[in-house]
């Protein structure tokens, strides 16, 4: 999968950076900037996993869920949306 260096999300432009974040991170979202950082050495499907699932934040922020979800929550929603796209794909339906 090919990534944007932009995503709009729920009316909100966000910046895709690859950066190198360093330590076992692989992908963080910047809420008050809008920026989704992702680390500079990933490829394949977990660079597109890791995207997927920093868009899911940045989703849930932009429509006010991560106010009401606990952060484990989140994470587990997240790599469920991520994994859920990826298997769409890989079946073609998408
Ligand atoms: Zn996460």
């Amino acid at each position: 999968m090919k990534i944007r260096r932009s995503v709009n999300i729920l009316g909100h432009d966000y910046k895709v950076k690859r950066e190198p974040l360093g330590g076992n991170v692989a992908g963080v979202t910047r809420f008050p900037e809008r920026t989704i950082a992702l680390e500079k050495t990933l490829k394949g499907e977990t660079l597109t996993l890791t995207f997927l699932h920093e868009i899911w934040h940045a989703y849930q922020y932009e429509n006010g869920d991560m106010q009401i979800m606990h952060p484990q929550v989140q994470e587990k929603s997240c790599d469920q949306f991520a994994s859920f796209i990826i298997s769409l794909k890989k079946q073609k339906v998408i």
